[in-house]
């Protein structure tokens, strides 16, 4: 076979085959979360002179300046959320649109919120595009969440916040989990999951991570 009909490949058993042995090796184990990776063709949100590099395990430039993450930080941070089949779960920074395919594998719910308004546009084609009608996208800050359908049982933040945003803390179910990167500084960050307990909450730090921030107020375009 040569370069040329393998790039033209797509997501093909022999690539899902790699894609999914990269996350294992980056401990990625939980079974559902590998099914529904295995089952969201990444090369469908990846645009442009990086489309053949969709099944790398690496983050790729998705326009606005954003990112799409790395397939093993979305494997880890889907893993570590837990999402059950009947939760509704808030993502914040839609980005590419790639890890809220994953998330509506997974869940009953998923409303994803970006700043980016051609962010939210072009993942709304992709998922419609996949017949993915658990899903909602919003253009506007996400910070401050969604109060008209909290509360959440699962938040997922893939933007870098200082702290974790306290309308994100009070949108979250009591036996609620939010997954968030936190930092003060663009290049060190960690990976923090919050559990919602009845009364307070407890914090484990997960591993260090690197996001683009989150930043306040929605964006021109
Ligand atoms: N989850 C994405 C990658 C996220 S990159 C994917 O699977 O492709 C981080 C995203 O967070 C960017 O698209 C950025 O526009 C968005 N973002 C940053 N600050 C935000 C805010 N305050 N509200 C909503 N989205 C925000």
């Amino acid at each position: 076979m040569t370069e040329g009909s393998r790039e033209d490949a797509g997501f093909d058993a022999e690539r899902k085959m790699q894609f999914l042995y990269q996350l294992r090796q980056k401990g990625v184990m939980d079974k559902r979360v590998l099914t529904a990776m295995e089952r969201v063709d990444r090369g469908a949100f990846v645009r442009g002179h990086f489309a053949s590099r969709a099944y790398e395990d690496m983050p790729l430039p998705i326009g606005s300046g954003q990112t799409i993450s790395q397939p093993s930080v979305v494997g880890l941070m889907t893993q570590a959320l837990n999402v059950q089949p009947r939760d509704t779960v808030l993502e914040v920074g839609t980005g590419s649109g790639y890890q809220a395919a994953i998330l509506s594998h997974l869940a009953r719910r998923v409303y994803t919120i970006d700043r980016h308004r051609n962010l939210t546009r072009e993942a709304e084609v992709v998922f419609t595009k996949l017949g993915m009608a658990n899903i909602t996208v919003l253009t506007r800050d996400g910070s401050f969440g969604m109060p008209d359908q909290a509360p959440f049982d699962r938040i997922l933040v893939t933007a870098a916040a200082e702290d974790p945003p306290g309308p994100l803390m009070q949108q979250l179910k009591v036996g609620g989990v939010m997954v968030v990167p936190v930092g003060q500084s663009d290049t060190v960050q960690s990976l923090i999951k919050v559990s919602r307990l009845e009364k307070g909450y407890d914090y484990e730090e997960l591993m260090p991570v690197r996001f683009v921030p989150l930043v306040e107020g929605t964006a021109r375009e």
